[in-house]
């Protein structure tokens, strides 16, 4: 008896112990937020901030965008300013993808035939051989 006593004291102890981690990861209900319309006021008017936080980012262009996106999904947030920090940064990593894209060349040809090739930085070019009548595909991409 005395055992199952303790025992659920410590499922308690654990229970807020787990209560406070989740609360600590979303702090729903703590605070309320401003309204829509005054969160993108906020962002708005902070925009330089928001540049020298993601400097590779055109901040203006990303907040039309996100909100247009948002618009086309019926979409609600109750953060927006943290809605669109991780939407800026999803930006400018695919943006650093994207600079890593250009840094290879790739070579396109016929397989196994002694064409000439074609070389691109694009991948999603298309290149016609006469010689064989079809399309010439990536044989190898070489770094820059
Ligand atoms: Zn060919």
């Amino acid at each position: 008896m005395k055992d199952k006593k303790v025992n659920l004291n410590d499922i308690l102890e654990k229970i807020s112990e787990l209560e406070a981690r989740i609360d600590k990861i979303a702090p729903i209900g703590k605070k309320d937020l401003p309204p829509k319309k005054d969160q993108i006021k906020d962002i708005k008017e902070n925009i330089e901030e928001w540049s020298k936080k993601f400097p590779s980012v055109d901040i203006e262009f990303e907040l039309a965008k996100m909100l247009d996106w948002l618009k086309a999904n019926n979409k609600r947030k109750k953060d927006y300013k943290a809605f669109f920090r991780n939407w800026l940064r999803k930006t400018s990593n695919s943006m650093e993808v994207n600079k890593e894209e250009g840094n290879h060349s790739y070579v396109f040809g016929c397989n196994a035939k002694e064409c000439e090739t074609e070389t691109s930085t694009y991948k999603d070019m298309y290149f016609f051989c006469e010689e064989c009548g079809k399309e010439k595909e990536i044989i190898k991409i070489k770094k820059n």
